[in-house]
């Protein structure tokens, strides 16, 4: 026990962990140990302690078309599944934005699949006229899988294809696609998305440009426990190679695998959720992420008490009420929540809600 505290001590003075160390915390530290010194770091790095923060945004997807199959996904249609198969139209982007913001949202969260014939020119001309029609409006689109794949459809580095977003109107770039940063975890569950160097090299991009990016892991599928752990790591060690006057991950978000339909269900994947085993997910990221500020509690696959526990364990962030969410809701996750419905939550856990933009600065309601 003895190595633990010591651990434990060097985490509340948010010394970096080795991997073993993290390892020996991870897999022995008693939970309520690991949670309180968690939220011990949460209060002495968070502007205010007593406050808890949320956003409202929508979610509006490019496309469902996704020649990538990863095997967790049923938000997804094949190219060839034409009578699925959309592309949002602008007239549905208005329609979506408009109702977005009677609800105070002040940015579109932008995801689609991998359509294999939509390159660079597409996604320009479209963030250029949400843009022009909605100048206020931030754009938190793709995530590095899109970007790698923009870049080998348009036959560009991933560079020029952030750079040419990034001046079409490219807010913030969105953590998804990481799932867990492995090769061979990366081969079960998604073969045919870009690989894991790829998520790494376009992020590190992104900060070169001064694009602040999310950082996510989805877990709880075919990984080892110790490959979160070092997920954990490969994220902090990113954050600390980004350029002093870019802001670079300016949140991390795990969540749980939700397996309901997915092909990885039917390969017999079973559901592998506990809430305790969440809690120590969080505990674990705010101690070994000691430099991004902000760790999200994903209500939405945790359900909301267990992402109310989940404030007290070193989240400082709720996310997003999400007027619209597909993809994860698709394969299981049925928690809703209004505005109210959030700021009860938070209150219920002790806290007080705060709204915030995309870069956590407070917004008044
Ligand atoms: S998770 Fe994304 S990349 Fe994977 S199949 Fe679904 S839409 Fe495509």
């Amino acid at each position: 026990m003895s190595n633990i505290n010591n651990l434990l001590e060097m985490a509340v003075e948010r010394e970096p962990l080795s991997r073993e160390q993290a390892y020996e915390l991870y897999d022995n530290a008693p939970l309520q140990a690991l949670c309180s010194v968690a939220d011990a770091i949460r209060r002495s790095v968070v502007e205010d302690p007593n406050v808890v923060t949320w956003q409202i945004d929508r979610n509006v997807n490019i496309t469902n078309v996704c020649k990538s199959g990863c095997k967790f996904c049923n938000f997804h249609c094949k190219p060839h599944e034409s009578e699925k198969a959309y592309i949002t139209t602008m007239a549905e982007y208005r329609q979506k934005i408009d109702e977005a913001l009677k609800l105070g949202a002040d940015q579109l969260l932008l995801q689609g699949g991998l359509h294999p014939r939509l390159g660079i020119d597409f996604y320009e001309t479209l963030f250029r006229q949400i843009k022009h029609e909605y100048p206020t409006l931030k754009l938190n689109a793709l995530g590095a899988p899109e970007v790698a794949h923009i870049a080998a459809v348009s036959k560009l580095t991933t560079m020029e294809v952030l750079t040419r977003l990034k001046a079409a109107g490219l807010d913030t770039l969105p953590g998804a696609g990481a799932e867990i940063l492995a090769a061979d975890v990366r081969k079960r569950i998604s073969p045919a998305k870009p690989s894991e160097r790829e998520w790494i090299v376009v992020m590190h991009e992104a900060h070169k440009l001064g694009i602040p990016t999310t950082a996510t892991m989805m877990y709880g599928h075919v990984e080892h426990p110790h490959q979160r752990i070092d997920h954990l790591i490969s994220i902090r060690d990113l954050q600390s190679l980004k350029p002093e006057t870019s802001r670079g991950f300016t949140a991390f978000i795990p969540w749980v695998f939700c397996p309901a339909g997915t092909e990885l269900e039917r390969e017999g994947i079973a559901p592998r959720f506990s809430a305790t085993e969440y809690l120590r997910i969080i505990a674990m990221s705010r101690i070994i992420l000691h430099n991004i500020r902000n760790i999200q509690a994903s209500w939405l696959t945790v359900g909301r008490e267990v992402a109310e526990m989940a404030l007290h364990s070193g989240a400082n962030d709720m996310g997003s009420i999400m007027i619209e969410e597909n993809v994860v809701s698709s394969a299981g996750a049925s928690t809703r929540f209004d505005k109210e419905a959030m700021k009860a939550t938070i209150r219920r856990a002790g806290f007080t809600p705060r709204l915030r933009d995309q870069l956590y600065n407070y917004r008044e309601e």
